[in-house]
């Protein structure tokens, strides 16, 4: 897997080659045979919607996880509202992605407090229920205490973390091969996180996927200040910015 988007397609034919349904948090126990696609959106909310364009040029659905505590990207902007809105539109979901970290949580308790609030935020903004949650950043206690969250599918419930086999790109990195994964028959239910982020249509390695999106920072810094500060080429071009 040289994370491209080739790959990745590969990857899903592979899967549907072989017999399993591509199902959601919630059809997946009534499934046979089938996966889950699981997408946590850490970085860059562009990079889900190609995913999610992708996936839908293939004719599967998956679930979108997304954070609203993060310093990259902001879900009430209208950019970002216009991007959820499209990956809704092509049959996808979108979950919570949590960070825990966010929080200054002792317990599990205070923690589906803090969940329940950013639930509601994320469902006025999308105007659409929040189903499902996920981890940014687990704690070794949520983890080990398969929490049940009210009204909630947790991604990192036994049942998906540990019933289904489970397989991550974390890190850019998948610790098992997936193509033996998915081919060896000795799974009926496989969950498959992957990050958006790593994913591109050239093969591209960990370092210049990383410097290619904090250096395009620097212009999309640019054309926020553009739309909010009235004729900034008068004082700094574009130009000069890379
Ligand atoms: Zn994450």
């Amino acid at each position: 897997m040289n994370f491209t988007y080739l790959d990745y397609t590969n990857m899903i034919k592979n899967i549907l080659n072989g017999g399993y349904d591509i199902c959601n948090y919630e059809n997946i126990r009534a499934s046979k045979k089938g996966v889950v696609l699981r997408h946590d959106v850490d970085f860059d909310l562009k990079k889900a919607l190609e995913m999610a364009k992708l996936e839908y040029s293939i004719g599967v659905s998956s679930t979108y996880f997304v954070l609203i505590s993060t310093d990259f990207y902001n879900i009430c902007s209208k950019k970002s509202v216009a991007i959820l809105n499209e990956i809704i539109e092509m049959n996808h979901d979108i979950g919570l992605h949590f960070d825990e970290q966010r929080y200054e949580m002792e317990t599990i308790i205070g923690m589906k407090k803090e969940v329940l609030k950013e639930v509601s935020i994320i469902q006025k903004i999308i105007n659409k229920p929040i189903k499902t949650i996920s981890m940014h950043r687990p704690s070794k206690l949520t983890l080990e205490s398969n929490v049940h969250f009210e009204g909630l599918i947790n991604s990192y419930s036994s049942y998906f973390f540990k019933d289904m086999k489970y397989i991550s790109d974390s890190r850019m990195h998948w610790r098992e091969d997936t193509e033996d994964v998915i081919n060896c028959n000795n799974y009926n239910k496989i969950h498959i996180l992957t990050h958006p982020f790593w994913y591109s249509n050239k093969i591209e390695n960990t370092r210049e996927k990383l410097t290619k999106f904090i250096n395009e920072a620097k212009l999309s810094r640019y054309e926020s200040m553009n739309l909010n500060f009235r004729d900034l080429d008068q004082y700094i071009h574009r130009e000069e910015i890379y």
